[in-house]
């Protein structure tokens, strides 16, 4: 590959997303035949950081393709604990009934009606000087039949990918540390399968979340936001997190607002929204804010019976704003902390495949606290807007259009 200095990372994700892992086309067919491809990328030093970025957008994208037959709970957590081994890092799993006794009421509630058990699960990096607590949230939701808000026969295929931000998260993780980290990153994921059954969540009933709110359930398929609210509260009160972001395939609304190419950023931060921006154009995982106004929008979950419900009273007002919004008001609005909200309901998948959307947006995001000379780069945080480098990058690339 020859390209630019500046776009060599973004090319060598998208050439990953091009060669995805998962098949089960049988053996006899012609088709399944290992075929090597080396793509080569002629860059003095750099090789590393994109073998371990393309590694990890195609890890992402195997969970996500992988069916909920065979990527259960189970099989999810046994992804975290191969990643942890190789990090050397042991995951903390709190895991079924124990969840329901820590009081994790979101996670609990969503996934007590499966085979598999739902699972919070925490993989950790501490170094040594680190002067920031970083959280990554994943929803992973292994399957979403909507629960017993059932989704219909043409609205439920495609729904083993729920699971793309924590496969996102655990891609990012696993490239990420393995180029080295100065600071502590925490990767969080909410484990559940949606599921039908006796003792599935009903709509009307009352859940009490993590954060200690109560939570009157109006419609089961919104339980992503249940999860994740779970997810930041522990990043906030456990791992006392300073950054805490959540990225979630959230709202199906997302790919009205943003596109499909797009994720949607909601974030307490505009230093961040601009940052968010900035690394979707320098990793190819592009990324455009949503609304965040939570004085006009959280009266959207009204409750007469409990703190707030957790689906809207009118889904035609900012749906995948207010789903964001939901997460946020467990942590609280007034939380100090910088909150980043990302839904990639859509760029998770492009037709019938998944992406890996996600890695490299969180790899570039993050990359000034790297190790690594060409995440360093990448990462728009610490820069200001209009660097006069990035100026001259721009003019230079409009001379060779015209
Ligand atoms: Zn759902």
């Amino acid at each position: 590959v020859v390209c630019e200095r500046s776009d060599v990372f973004a090319s060598a994700c998208a050439v990953a997303r091009a060669f995805p892992l998962f098949t089960r086309r049988s053996a006899s067919s012609r088709r399944t035949e290992k075929k090597h491809v080396t793509v080569e990328f002629v860059v003095f030093s750099l090789q590393i950081c994109l073998s371990n970025a393309a590694d990890g957008v195609r890890l992402a994208a195997r969970i996500v393709d992988t069916p909920c037959s065979e990527m259960n709970t189970d099989h999810f957590l046994d992804e975290i604990k191969a990643v942890g081994s190789e990090l050397g890092i042991t995951p903390v799993i709190i895991r079924g009934e124990e969840l329901k006794q820590r009081g994790f009421g979101g996670i609990y509630g969503v996934g007590k009606a499966a085979e598999h058990p739902p699972a919070l699960a925490v993989l950790s990096h501490t170094p040594d000087g680190a002067t920031q607590t970083i959280a990554w949230v994943g929803k992973g939701i292994v399957y979403d039949t909507g629960g017993l808000s059932i989704k219909g026969k043409t609205t439920m295929p495609g729904m083993k990918r729920d699971c793309g931000g924590a496969a996102a998260i655990l891609g990012a993780f696993k490239a990420t540390i393995k180029q080295g980290f100065k600071d502590n990153l925490h990767a969080v994921f909410c484990l559940a399968e949606n599921s039908v059954g006796p003792t599935a969540t009903r709509p009307d009933d009352i859940h009490t979340l993590y954060s200690g709110k109560t939570v009157e359930i109006n419609n089961t398929d919104a339980e992503g936001r249940l999860v994740l609210a779970d997810g930041v509260v522990y990043a906030s009160k456990d791992l006392s997190a300073d950054i805490i972001l959540d990225m979630a395939t959230l709202t199906g609304a997302q790919g009205i607002s943003t596109g499909k190419y797009h994720a949607a950023v909601m974030t307490n931060s505009e230093q961040w929204e601009g940052a968010c921006v900035r690394a979707g154009r320098s990793s190819g995982d592009l990324a455009h804010p949503l609304v965040y106004c939570p004085e006009l929008h959280f009266s959207e979950f009204t409750s007469a019976l409990a703190d707030m419900k957790n689906s809207v009273a009118d889904r035609e007002n900012a749906q995948s704003s207010c789903a964001g919004l939901f997460i946020g008001s467990h942590l609280g609005f007034d939380w100090p902390g910088i909150w980043v909200h990302v839904d990639i309901a859509s760029p998770v998948h492009a037709g019938e495949r998944a992406t890996g959307f996600g890695v490299a947006l969180l790899m570039a995001l993050f990359g000034q606290a790297s190790d690594d000379s060409m995440l360093n780069q990448v990462s728009p945080l610490g820069a200001p807007t209009n660097k006069p480098e990035d100026k001259m990058e721009r003019d230079c690339k409009r001379r060779r259009l015209v």
